[in-house]
């Protein structure tokens, strides 16, 4: 984690996981981390900071995709979304306290936002998704301040019209939906002109939310096999998600290597 953003006698070194960046911290701590990343941006003006949910899908892209992977690894704040990240950085001896997944990071930051007054723009997913995810974080964070939310996609001739948006709803942090890595890679793009604290990628996470998406059983969230019950529900990612093995075998192989 860039030393400017949090504590660092607080925080560990991050781990590097075939050349990719895991912050080594809790949910708590993520959420510290982001308050500061706001009130830093009220108080002093601060550029707009890119926070990543890192999962094994993201690690492998890397490895081919050397944007995608500075983009990763030069973000202020790069956090383990999933038990195989978090798995790896034990292996490796360098461990990563907790799993912190998109979704539940959304749901915390709304959170924090209903209690602290920030507003957060909802970007991304199909037409409309994005107002029934907002319902729902209104009802899970009492109080919470949707700045605004729009589908809009990550085409770059739609950047100008999109950061207009965000600009006039006066924002504080944006969640981008487009899926990884044009979500990532959106946010690099325009992160010198995001007129907000922080810009994160969350996926599919307004699905869940909208409840267009089932979330797995909590008892398979905590064993880890979130995974399985999504192959489950959507067999079309098996492709996607044979990388999960592929992450394991070369975590084992060649994991220790730091590129
Ligand atoms: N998406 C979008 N525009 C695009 C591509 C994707 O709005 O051009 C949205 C899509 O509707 C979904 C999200 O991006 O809401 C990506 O979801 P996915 O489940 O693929 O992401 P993951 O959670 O696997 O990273």
């Amino acid at each position: 984690m860039s030393l400017k953003t949090l504590d660092p006698t607080q925080s560990e070194a991050p781990a590097f996981v075939l050349g990719v960046r895991v912050d080594r911290v809790s949910q708590r701590q993520a959420l510290a981390c982001m308050e500061q990343m706001v009130t830093r941006r009220r108080t002093n003006g601060e550029p707009c900071q890119q926070v990543v949910t890192v999962n094994t899908e993201f690690i492998m892209a890397a490895q081919r995709d050397t944007i995608f992977r500075q983009c990763i690894n030069q973000a202020a704040l790069v956090v383990a979304d999933g038990m195989g990240v978090v798995w790896a950085t034990k292996y490796l001896r360098e461990p990563a306290p907790e799993r912190i997944t998109g979704i539940d990071t959304l749901i915390e930051l709304a959170k924090l936002c209903a209690a602290k007054g920030y507003r957060i723009y909802l970007l991304g997913a199909a037409p409309g998704v994005a107002e029934q995810a907002r319902a729902r974080l209104e009802s899970l964070a009492p109080g919470l301040q949707v700045a605004g939310t729009y589908a809009g996609s990550p085409a770059p001739e739609e950047e100008e019209e999109i950061i207009g948006r965000v600009r006039e709803a006066k924002a504080d942090i944006l969640c981008v939906a487009y899926g990884a890595p044009a979500q990532e890679l959106w946010i690099r793009r325009n992160i010198v002109r995001l007129p907000v604290a922080i810009a994160m990628g969350v996926g599919g996470a307004y699905d869940f939310l909208a409840g267009r998406q089932r979330r797995a059983p909590k008892t398979m969230q905590r064993m880890g096999l979130e995974w399985l019950y999504r192959l489950y529900r959507e067999p079309w990612r098996i492709k996607r998600m044979l990388a999960i093995p592929q992450f394991m075998v070369l975590v084992l192989l060649k994991g220790r290597n730091k590129l």
